[in-house]
Parts: structure tokens; C-alpha cells; sequence
């Protein structure tokens, strides 16, 4: 039993394709100021709202609702609690993804591959490791809340 390959066949028939904005926190985006308290550009145009230096990745996914309680959602991740939305849902992506909370996974509207508006924003907020027998990561499960998407972020995927 290969769950790797149980899972790539399973998004060749019923997944889609989603962006994957991964923070590269080396380095900070210039939006970022130490000055004002270290808050990023909630409207930034280059980052997503992230106040990190992103990449911009195409993924395979699939999602269901969540049925995680909400609690663990919010006890398991460090951001404020005020955009929580009680809609979640769980994505599942491959294993050489490698996500990370606090990075987002953005629904798009795509034309010829290439994206054309942000339909739905979500943050990570639990990448879990799905282990198989020899402890190898066979996928992962990824819990997400919404945030409202904003015009700066429509630009930023044009952007970067
Ligand atoms: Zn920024």
C-alpha cells in the first residue's frame, strides 16, 4: 500500500489547484517596521498581510469541512482570535509540500494556469504530518480559518 500514490490518484480526480503562499521568514517584508511595534501592512500589496517575504506556490488540494472543535483550532495557533470564522476546512496536501501554520492557502478563479483573482484567503493554523507505518509523512492535513481577502492581496498575486 502506497498512500502517497492513493492520494496523488485521488487529487487526479478530484482535486483542483490552489495557491500556496509560502512566508520566507528570513527576511522580512519592507512593509514591516520594528518602529510601529513590529505590525505588519494588514493592506500590503507584496506580502499578503504576512509582514514576511513570500513565495507564491501552485498546489494540488482538496478540502472537506472541518470537524476539528474550534478550541484546539484556537488553542493551537498563535495568531489573534478576531477573524476566526466558525466555517473551516481541512485541506489535504502532498508530502513534499512541506506547509507551515501561519503560511495561506488561497482559493482562485484560474484562467490558462495562471490566477486570475483571490476567491477565499485561509491561514494555516495546524499542518499535521499524516505518518505512515516507518514514521515516513505520507500527506498532510491542513487546518485553516478564513481571512477577509483584500484588494492589496488581488494585487499581490499579480505582483510578486
Ligand atoms: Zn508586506
Amino acid at each position: 500500500m502506497d498512500i502517497r500514490k492513493d492520494l496523488r490518484n485521488v487529487l487526479d480526480k478530484y482535486g483542483y489547484d490552489a495557491i500556496y503562499i509560502r512566508r520566507d521568514k528570513r527576511f522580512r517584508c519592507e512593509c514591516y517596521s520594528e518602529r510601529s511595534g513590529g505590525q505588519s501592512r494588514t493592506d500590503c500589496p507584496n506580502c499578503f498581510g504576512t509582514g514576511f517575504v513570500t513565495n507564491i506556490e501552485k498546489v494540488r488540494t482538496r478540502r472537506t469541512i472541518s470537524s476539528v472543535p474550534e478550541s484546539l483550532v484556537r488553542a493551537r495557533k498563535n495568531f489573534e482570535i478576531g477573524n476566526l470564522s466558525a466555517k473551516a476546512y481541512v485541506y489535504y496536501l502532498e508530502h513534499d509540500i512541506n506547509p507551515k501554520e501561519g503560511d495561506l492557502l488561497i482559493e482562485a478563479e484560474w484562467k490558462n494556469g495562471v490566477p486570475l483573482s483571490i476567491l477565499e484567503k485561509n491561514v494555516i493554523s495546524i499542518a499535521d504530518p499524516q505518518r505512515g507505518n516507518k514514521g515516513r509523512t505520507e500527506f498532510y492535513q491542513i487546518y485553516s480559518y478564513f481571512e477577509p481577502v483584500r484588494e492589496s492581496d488581488q494585487n499581490a498575486i499579480s505582483y510578486n
